[in-house]
């Protein structure tokens, strides 16, 4: 928001801050109107954020220059707006191929656009089409009504719309959003920002107040909220309060943390859990009394029990084990940007351990430090903390290693790193490197990590704002060496110093921070011992033992010798990564897939035992796997023979879709979700005669998982078992080996040139492609709504119609349920007869009419292997558990492997047993995204999903970007972690974005 001759510009970001807090935007237009001073705080944190946010567009910079583009920069230091103005609309009138820092005007609206560049070089469109560089590793709705804006202003400038508008993230994924999916939001935040923001401007604002946002982190109003804040006793500051609770407290009248400490009984207040009110009672009350007294508090949280009123295992002081000799002390220190390639960021620098069973000269446990400047040192350092675990716990095979994972709600959402507790390092950096994973598994296996925050927050109740250690350490009287000022000044410039590679010679810093590191391990320390004596009080308060934690029966998941074998025979004599021909790399990634199955579940059973075991209700709650809070509603309508059982739910951040499998963490019952509505926060389930009277669940999580060693890993050793056969000699023609080697498709007798003819469409390309595929693999791509469904289809039923039988298969029954749907309805049309069979799942909606009607529907691979080999069907739809049975080998002449970039490379390739000829068929989004395929180098994402690794992107099309591309061969990269994917608008709740758009494969990456 600028005064430009008097008259008040509007920019992108007005819209965007607008957006996340209305308070912002009425401090900002009272500052632009001269009715409060603008802070101008020399914030070091903001500093380093944007010299990063610079370095990241001058990465872009660099790469769209190597591909040959010409840039011209619209900005000259000291030009006035005007001139920017006329500069950028003279390169525009130019055709120049890229516009770096195109300033765009019209009316009351400017903005800064980081690059334009000409849709021919993009996509062969016309115009121009807006690319912002942003730091963030996902699209935010910020990031992407920014670049709505700037495309209307492009488009009211040159009269045409720009098709797409892209983000180059700070992960160099290149991400693309179509401008007519996103001009109506745009143009409605524009009103409705103007409503608020043109009236006269008032100060102080009495229509809006500082609720904390995530934005506060990095906002120049921050000081001047947090004094508002304070001395109004703001609900804000009880610890642990959501904005929802303070939100409908405010709405009733109570809005001071004293004014609700005062009332007798927590509210009962629509959506807002009635436990969850309580304890924030409890909490305020508890912080207003230690105030009042001048002194520390603290009380036991009322421990939980099961439905037999006995005390719930391993919760709060009860996930204590028994201190013993041995027991370490462990904490992390990490930079968040450190990146030495512009594609992996964050660097751990410092990890920390006090060992309990080693006294210094002092008498003092004796703290060890391992440092690393740089990514070679950070993997010797994980190294050696690993092994250094493992050497512990063998001398000492009952301890523990305790460590505590706090951070603030409120920090910066893009430092996912922040999000990421000390375990989840570990996992993230044995991802990064693929080493100690059998050593880290053990520990994991054996539960050995304690983490006292859960201890904490699940069992004891404390007169403090916050439950960071630091916080706490009044209560154990434990005094820091370091002071935290001292620190707070140097973490940014020691960040700043890893970066330039001085690190390891700023013996200051590394002083200060390995001061604090260990004052942080040797406080955890502290705490545990706190701990014990409070669980000591709690025991003889319920005159009663309390259990220690026992270690889950974990199904064993042991190396097997023979794959290992196999792997190594396959990795023999390759030269390095850089040197390997096309075949050696095939051979050394089909070696790495081979244990995909393995290492996949491990992460996922370790999640699974975290979220099933160890977390309360309350916990479940802000994790994306599981939905909690669920309160039984009554009885709905009957489903054939079962009864729909519906339950209200909470606003929150969930991944469960219609269908989706889902497990009662409490008593263990699976469930299959039938329909779950998050406007009406209504979900309900599917229940059979026999599963009536069973438990109603409070909570419902992702299920355990499923191993797929038998099938899946067993098909995949025999593909590998054929790669070794192949020895030095030519690789014959087969999908699985076309999609390994990344061969042109073998189906139009060239060895060249584009697949598709100039006088066909790309639907015709892939039906006459299809028809003549031989022992090769037709990979099909294109954004949604482009017509890959459609050209699956059209190519099924001329395989069909020609006596050929084809396998359809995705990760889900609703995926393949479409696709045999639109066969269906295609064969119709033309009058065709396909018999269309389905090898089903548990809910019946996701099984296709038309085998109900011709009775084609089977419940076992055994009956689909019949019903082929019988030729009583023509296309058979099954998910990969059918089509790696090795007693369905070769049984399809062609199979469609539908939303490839869902599945794992590992499983589809898993399916080669089934068919010589596949269509590979993705959206460029999904091809980009997490194929959880588990390879060197193996990327752990946060939480405990193992995320891939593997994914596939276009590099040879013959079509352009907004149709379906056949053809295309995909290649393999690293791949972002999971967040990553959440980049679609979520119009009801919340302003994060869920997946509805397309990616690209990112020109700055070619
Ligand atoms: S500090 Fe937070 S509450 Fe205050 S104006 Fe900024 S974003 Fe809004």
């Amino acid at each position: 928001m600028r005064l430009i001759d008097e008259q008040v510009r509007y920019s992108a970001t007005d819209l965007a801050n607008f957006l996340v807090c209305r308070h912002l935007t009425r401090l900002d237009v009272a500052a632009t109107h001269g009715l409060v001073q603008k802070p101008r705080t020399k914030d070091l944190g903001a500093e380093a954020l944007a010299r990063r946010g610079e370095e990241h567009e001058m990465r872009v910079l660099t790469a769209l220059r190597k591909r040959g583009w010409l840039v011209e920069s619209a900005y000259e230091e000291g030009d006035d707006f005007e001139v920017r103005i006329a500069a950028t609309e003279d390169a525009l009138s130019r055709n120049v191929d890229v516009v770096y820092q195109g300033t765009l005007q019209r009316n009351d609206r400017l903005g800064i656009s980081d690059f334009l560049i000409r849709a021919d070089l993009l996509n062969g469109g016309q115009g121009y089409e807006v690319v912002d560089a942003k730091l963030a590793r996902s699209a935010k709705a910020q990031a992407v009504l920014q670049s709505a804006f700037y495309s209307r202003l492009l488009q009211e400038i040159l009269g045409i719309q720009p098709r797409n508008m892209h983000l180059a993230l700070g992960n160099s994924e290149w991400v693309t959003f179509r401008v007519k999916d996103f001009a109506a939001y745009e143009r409605q935040i524009d009103r409705l920002f103007r409503d608020f923001a043109e009236p006269e401007p008032i100060f102080p604002s009495a229509d809006t107040y500082p609720e904390p946002v995530e934005h506060c982190a990095v906002c120049r109003w921050q000081s001047a909220c947090v004094t508002r804040r304070r001395a109004d006793d703001d609900l804000c500051l009880v610890a642990g309060m959501s904005s929802r609770q303070r939100k409908s407290l405010k709405a009733i009248g109570i809005a001071t943390r004293r004014g609700f400490a005062a009332l007798n009984e927590p509210p009962t207040l629509p959506h807002i859990g009635k436990e969850s009110m309580a304890k924030a009672h409890a909490q305020a009350r508890l912080q207003v009394r230690g105030e009042e007294r001048g002194e520390w508090l603290w009380e036991f949280v009322e421990p939980e029990r099961t439905d037999e009123g006995e005390l719930t295992p391993n919760r709060g002081l009860l996930a204590l084990p028994e201190p013993v000799k041995g027991d370490l002390f462990f904490d992390i220190e990490g930079a968040r940007y450190y990146s030495e390639d512009g594609k992996e960021f964050g660097l751990q620098y410092l990890f920390g351990i006090v060992d309990s069973a080693d006294l210094d000269d002092e008498g003092k446990p004796r703290y060890h430090a391992f440092w690393a400047f740089d990514r070679a040192g950070e993997r010797d350092a994980f190294q050696n903390v690993i092994d250094f675990m493992a050497d512990r716990l063998a001398l000492h095979p009952t301890a523990h290693v305790y460590h505590y994972n706090h951070y603030e709600p409120t920090a910066l959402d893009h430092l996912a790193e922040l999000h990421l507790t000390r375990e989840d390092v570990l996992r993230q950096l044995m991802g990064r490197f693929a080493t100690r994973e059998d050593e880290l598994d053990n520990l994991l296996r054996r539960l050995v990590f304690v983490d006292l925050y859960r201890v904490v927050r699940q069992g004891i109740r404390a007169s403090v704002e916050s439950y960071s250690i630091k916080r706490l350490e009044p209560f154990y009287e434990y005094v820091r060496d370091v002071e935290l000022t001292e620190v707070n000044e140097r973490a940014l410039l020691f960040e700043m110093a890893l970066d330039e590679g001085e690190a390891a010679d700023d013996i200051d810093g590394r002083r200060v921070m390995q001061g604090y590191n260990e004052d942080d391990c040797r406080s955890t320390l502290a705490l545990r011992d706190w701990l014990e004596l409070r669980r000591a009080d709690l025991a003889s308060e319920l005159a009663q033992e309390l259990p220690r934690p026992t270690p889950p029966e974990l199904p064993e998941v042991q190396p097997d010798p023979d794959l290992r074998m196999l792997r190594e025979a396959l990795l023999e004599n390759l030269p390095d990564e850089i040197e390997r021909t096309p075949a050696q790399r095939a051979k050394a990634l089909m070696a790495d897939l081979l244990e995909f199955h393995r290492r996949d579940d491990k992460p996922k059973w370790w999640r699974y035992f975290h979220l099933s075991r160890d977390l309360a209700d309350e916990e479940l709650f802000e994790e994306s796997d599981a939905v909690a809070g669920l309160v039984f509603e009554g009885v709905g309508e009957q489903v054939k023979k079962s009864k729909l059982y519906r339950y209200r739910f909470p606003a929150q951040e969930h991944g469960f879709r219609d269908g989706d499998p889902a497990e009662d963490p409490r008593s263990g019952n699976l469930w299959t979700i039938y329909e779950i509505d998050d406007a009406t926060g209504v979900l309900s389930i599917l229940r059979g005669p026999t599963k009536l009277d069973e438990p109603h669940p409070s909570a419902l999580i992702e299920p355990r998982p499923q191993y797929r060693k038998t099938t899946h890993a067993a098909s995949l050793r025999a593909l590998a078992q054929r790669t070794l056969d192949v020895g030095d000699g030519e690789w014959p023609r087969s999908a699985a080996f076309d999609l390994l080697l990344r061969r042109r498709p073998n189906a139009d007798g060239k060895g060249e040139g584009p697949l598709r003819r100039p006088d066909e469409d790309d639907v015709a390309a892939g039906r006459r492609l299809a028809a003549n595929l031989s022992n090769s693999c037709l990979p099909v791509q294109g954004p949604p709504g482009t017509g890959k469904t459609y050209t699956g289809a059209r190519q099924i039923i001329d395989l069909a119609s020609e006596g050929k039988s084809v396998g359809v298969t995705a990760n889900s029954h609703a995926v393949i349920c479409n696709v045999l749907d639109e066969v269906d309805k295609l064969a119709r049309l033309d009058q065709l007869s396909i018999r269309i069979g389905q090898k089903r799942g548990d809910d019946e909606r996701w099984v296709n009419r038309a085998a109900t009607d011709a009775d084609l529907v089977y419940t076992s691979n055994g009956k689909v292997r019949d019903a082929l080999r019988a030729h009583d069907v023509d296309v058979v739809g099954g998910t990969t558990w059918v089509w790696t049975d090795p007693d369905l080998e070769a049984i399809v002449d062609v199979l469609l492997v539908d939303e490839a970039g869902q599945m794992s490379l590992a499983d589809a390739l898993a399916c080669a047993r089934a068919a010589e000829a596949w269509f590979y068929s993705g959206i460029p989004c999904s091809w980009l995204i997490p194929a959880r395929v588990l390879i060197r180098p193996v990327v752990m994402s946060r939480r405990w999903d193992t995320y891939s690794v593997t994914r596939t992107r276009c590099l040879m099309t013959s079509g352009s970007s907004s149709s379906a591309r056949v053809g295309c061969i995909p290649t393999f990269v690293g791949s972002p972690p999971r967040s990553s994917m959440r980049t679609g608008f979520m119009a009801s709740r919340g302003s994060n974005f869920r997946k509805s758009s397309g990616k690209v494969g990112s020109p700055a990456q070619d």
